[in-house]
């Protein structure tokens, strides 16, 4: 069901408002009338727990939604975090936070972008009143900046009960140091490793490798863009603890992936 409702609705939309958008207006626009008429949305996809065979938890992908039509981050996230206007964005976005926990009951994951991460008094500030159990999603390069204000920004989350999620794992630069240094909860590995991993003995080398080091560190390992079952077996001889990907589920409106949850009933 949720893979049908994925293709019938989204990849096709994707082609027809490319199109549209580079006729009519640029990513400034886009976001400036999305802000004014509230055409952000979340979609959500699932955490799959490879040992458990269950939904474990969901991530917020952010869309913008026009009539029926959805566009998605690639069109307007590059120009959100050089601009600075993704704070405005995420801002807004969580401040719902309790309410998707309240309608999923599944912990959530919420990408930070580098902007936001900056400004510790603005993430206390949005984060003070989320009393729900969720994962914050930072890549290598929110991190990268300073290592000290990083702590004290992860001890904020941790007096919350947050758990701290490093997106994109492989893709940036001092990935040892962070593992070293930070009380890091999972590691998401790129996509990029995950994608040939059944042809190219060097990508499963990495993902091998990555899953090694980080159960050295007491880790959990995500692996992103997992799209057949090859993949999901190699992964599983691997130790990989949890699965994002196609296979399970495209990212889904929050009503749908309501209904996905409610319905899965394990991958066998
Ligand atoms: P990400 O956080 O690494 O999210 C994973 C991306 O991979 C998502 O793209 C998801 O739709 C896509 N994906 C998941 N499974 C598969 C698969 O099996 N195959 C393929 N080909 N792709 C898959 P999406 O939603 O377009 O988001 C792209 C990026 O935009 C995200 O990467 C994240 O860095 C950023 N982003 C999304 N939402 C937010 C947000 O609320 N705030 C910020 N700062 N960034 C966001
Ligand atoms: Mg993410
Ligand atoms: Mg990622
Ligand atoms: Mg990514």
């Amino acid at each position: 069901f949720a893979k049908k409702a994925g293709e019938n609705n989204f990849e096709v939309y994707n082609q027809d408002i490319k199109t549209q958008i580079e006729e009519f207006m640029n990513a400034k626009q886009l976001i400036k009338e999305a802000l004014e008429k509230d055409e952000f949305i979340y979609f959500f996809q699932p955490y799959y727990s490879i040992i458990e065979d269950k939904i474990v938890g969901a991530e917020a992908l952010i869309r913008i939604i026009k009539k029926n039509k959805i566009i998605t981050p690639n069109f307007f996230i590059d120009y959100a975090e050089k601009s600075g206007v993704i704070v405005n964005i995420e801002e807004k976005m969580f401040k719902k936070i309790n309410n998707f926990y309240r309608e999923l009951q599944i912990p959530l994951s919420f990408n930070v972008s580098a902007v936001s991460f900056k400004n510790k008094e603005q993430l206390k500030k949005i984060f003070e009143r989320v009393d729900v159990p969720i994962t914050i999603e930072l890549t290598e390069r929110e991190v990268a900046n300073n290592i000290k204000y990083t702590k004290e920004v992860f001890e904020f989350f941790k007096s919350k009960n947050f758990k701290i999620a490093i997106d994109d794992f492989g893709t940036g630069y001092s990935t040892f140091t962070y593992i070293k240094e930070l009380n890091l909860d999972i590691v998401k590995i790129d996509m990029q490793f995950i994608k040939n991993i059944e042809h190219s003995s060097k990508d499963y080398a990495l993902v091998k490798t990555i899953i090694i080091l980080a159960k050295e560190f007491d880790l959990k390992v995500v692996a992103e863009g997992v799209e057949n079952k090859k993949q999901l077996q190699i992964l599983r001889d691997l130790g990989c603890d949890y699965i994002q990907g196609y296979l399970i589920s495209k990212p889904l409106p929050l009503q749908e992936m309501k209904l996905f949850i409610k319905e899965f009933s394990g991958l066998h």
